[in-house]
């Protein structure tokens, strides 16, 4: 069987990342979504195992000092990372794995797999991106300054990525990545 691709696919807080990929995966039926690790707090509606796995930090530097992860990073203070072995099993089942991972853990991968494809969300302008953001009402208001920084700081990697998707209609950006992985 033809292995599936490995897709970085890296946004902003408040982008519209989620909705995007809600639409890539109704339209594409080869779309999986890796599920990572990770030592934040489960939102309201979050579940174990579906949006993410929730450790604790030690439970998670457990899984670091035994290779578990392809790659993973700290971001406004907690750890991320996407466990290798699952993502692995999903390409050789020829299926196109989609790792939502921020900039650091995007870098890791690039290096690591130099045959992934990258894509960078943009969003329309940050002036809608901070309204988003605040819309979502899911977070405090230091948490939100803290998303906004790290903005600031992830900008400066946007250069490295393949593929920059403007997010004016999560239909249409879905489209545009489903020719972008399938090209
Ligand atoms: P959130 O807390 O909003 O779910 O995610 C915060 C940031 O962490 C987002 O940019 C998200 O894409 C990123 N993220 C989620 N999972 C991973 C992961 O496994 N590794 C890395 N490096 N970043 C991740």
């Amino acid at each position: 069987m033809k292995r599936g691709k490995l897709v970085v696919y890296t946004g902003y807080s408040g982008v519209g990342k989620g909705t995007v990929m809600k639409k890539l995966r109704e339209l594409d039926d080869s779309i999986r979504l890796s599920v990572s690790c990770t030592t934040r707090k489960p939102r309201e509606g979050e579940t174990h195992g579906v949006e993410y796995y929730f450790l604790d930090k030690s439970e998670f530097q457990k899984l670091i000092g035994e290779d578990g992860f392809l790659e993973y990073a700290t971001y406004c203070d907690n750890f991320y990372g996407t466990p290798e072995k699952a993502v692995d099993e999903m390409l050789d089942n020829g299926l196109n794995v989609f790792l939502e991972i921020e900039v650091q853990g995007g870098m890791q991968v690039m290096k690591k797999r130099p045959d992934c494809i990258s894509i960078f969300i943009v969003p329309p302008s940050f002036e809608e991106l901070e309204r988003r953001l605040r819309g979502r009402g899911t977070e405090d208001e230091e948490t939100i300054l803290k998303r906004l920084s790290a903005v600031e700081e992830e900008k400066k990697y946007q250069k490295y990525y393949t593929y920059s998707v403007l997010n004016d209609d999560p239909e249409r950006a879905a489209r545009e990545i489903i020719d972008i992985i399938h090209k």
